[in-house]
């Protein structure tokens, strides 16, 4: 916001507070009309006085950073970090296990069948044209920083190394219906 933009701001504002010490029941409506002026002009000046880039969450950690309609604070980026700790709560969780000699009838398989959201830690170097895998990801972070540490002090190191992140995630978007627990069947039970 630069200097003209502060003063007719602030005036634009003050007003509005003068306005708001005026204001009672006998307050006739032709005033009411000039207070709605007088509020629009300080909304119109101060929405050319904030800068363009508006937070696109409500995070304060990640006011710029990717959203997710569907979160509270509309941050991505601990969404993520929530839903990962609320699957490790899952897991962890009194749910009994589903017994291992109870083969599930679906040519799909069960969804413990899938992969579990993983990371990994990417050691890459570069290689004066692009960055590239340098080493076996890990499943460590501070061990893949290590192996990068000790590249770095290696005779022939290259000029830069860098650590990726890496996750990939499943995540439940929709049920349909109510998944009861049934018994099965005593064998010949047909
Ligand atoms: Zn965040």
């Amino acid at each position: 916001m630069n200097h003209a933009q502060l003063t007719a701001l602030g005036r634009a504002l003050r007003l509005l507070g003068e306005h708001g010490e005026a204001l009672s029941t006998d307050t006739p409506d032709a005033k009411l009309h000039e207070v709605r002026a007088d509020l629009k002009r300080a909304l119109d000046l101060l929405e050319e006085s904030v800068g363009t880039t508006a937070p696109s969450t409500r995070c304060p950690e990640h006011p710029n950073g990717p959203v997710d309609r569907a979160a509270p604070d509309l941050c991505l980026l601990c969404e993520t970090r929530r839903r990962t700790a609320r699957r490790a709560e899952y897991n962890g969780g009194p749910l009994p296990a589903r017994p291992s000699t109870e083969p599930v009838q679906s040519r799909y398989g069960v969804r413990g069948d899938r992969p579990q959201p993983q990371q990994r830690w990417l050691p890459e170097l570069w290689n004066g044209q692009a960055w590239q895998l340098c080493g076996t990801p890990r499943r460590d972070r501070r061990e893949a920083e290590l192996y990068i540490a000790a590249q770095l002090r290696a005779p022939r190191a290259a000029m830069a190394y860098r650590l990726v992140h890496e996750f990939t995630d499943y995540e439940v978007l929709r049920v349909w219906g109510t998944p009861v627990r049934v018994d099965i069947e005593p064998m010949g039970g047909i």
